[in-house]
């Protein structure tokens, strides 16, 4: 079965009325993972129709409020819903921290239990795991701690010995927010698909030390060096209003790059 991609949320730290911060779902074996809670998240889940029933765990990549500031909102109307399971959140632990007097104040009432898992960006490790689906931190170079999540759909399989091993199929790569770097590509080594942030264009290579982000181009070289089935960039400046660019910057680097858009499902 494919795994399915969706865009709920592309753009970078400034909301434009092209684009809201970052978040994404993941379908994988019939389960969904929100990546990324940026504001307006749950605009986007209703509108994108995401069932949120399926929805157990979601995954925070760094404390930039474009990656967080939707969670509160989020899980108000999740519990306005008369949601009953609890939701997992994956991520640093100040996020606990910071917004523990938030649902102490709002959220007291909530219908559904809220369990946060603290997590170390900076070491790369396995903090999900169930039958099919394995998740593992992937430690990135950014202005504050900050992982990607490489997901991994696994199986049990029958072996020669009579017992069985593990065998992966799918792979899904989410890196964002990051300088260039080639520290992870060994870890996303032939993934199906990587999402790599390209915030900027090769005109605004200077900045990107400053800021701690990539370019197009960069995101290309990354996905070339790790043998990606597809490259798909997001995470876009607010200074750029052609998104094609960002294409055209990448293709002569790696041709199976795509543009993520909001609203729009990836199968792969
Ligand atoms: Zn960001
Ligand atoms: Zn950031």
């Amino acid at each position: 079965m494919n795994a399915k991609l969706t865009i709920l949320g592309c753009g970078s730290a400034r909301p434009t009325f092209q684009n809201s911060p970052s978040g994404q779902v993941l379908e994988l074996c019939d389960k969904s993972f929100l990546i990324d809670c940026g504001e307006g998240v749950q605009l986007s889940i209703a509108r994108m129709g995401v069932r949120t029933s399926r929805l157990y765990n979601i995954f925070i990549s760094h404390l930039h409020g474009d990656h967080c500031f939707g969670l509160i909102g989020l899980l108000s109307t999740l519990s306005m819903q008369h949601r009953l399971q609890p939701m997992h959140i994956y991520a640093h632990p100040d996020l606990e921290r910071l917004m523990q007097p938030w649902l102490g104040y709002f959220g007291e009432e909530y219908s559904y239990d809220i369990v946060f898992h603290p997590i170390n960006p900076r070491h790369r490790e396995v903090i999900f795991e169930d039958r099919t689906v394995q998740v593992e931190t992937i430690p990135l170079k950014h202005s504050v701690p900050c992982c990607g999540f490489l997901f991994s759909e696994t199986h049990r399989v029958p072996d020669s010995m009579g017992g069985f091993v593990r065998e992966t199929r799918k792979r899904y790569a989410y890196c964002s927010d990051t300088r260039y770097t080639e520290s992870f590509v060994e870890q996303i080594k032939g993934v199906d698909l990587l999402y790599h942030e390209s915030t900027f264009l090769n005109e605004h290579e200077s900045l990107c030390k400053n800021v701690m982000h990539s370019t197009a181009a960069q995101a290309a070289t990354v996905a070339a060096k790790a043998e990606a089935g597809q490259l798909l960039l997001g995470h876009y400046s607010a200074r750029v209003d052609e998104h094609e660019r960002f294409l055209h910057e990448a293709f002569p680097v790696f041709p199976r790059t795509l543009l993520a858009r909001e609203g729009e499902t990836i199968e792969f």
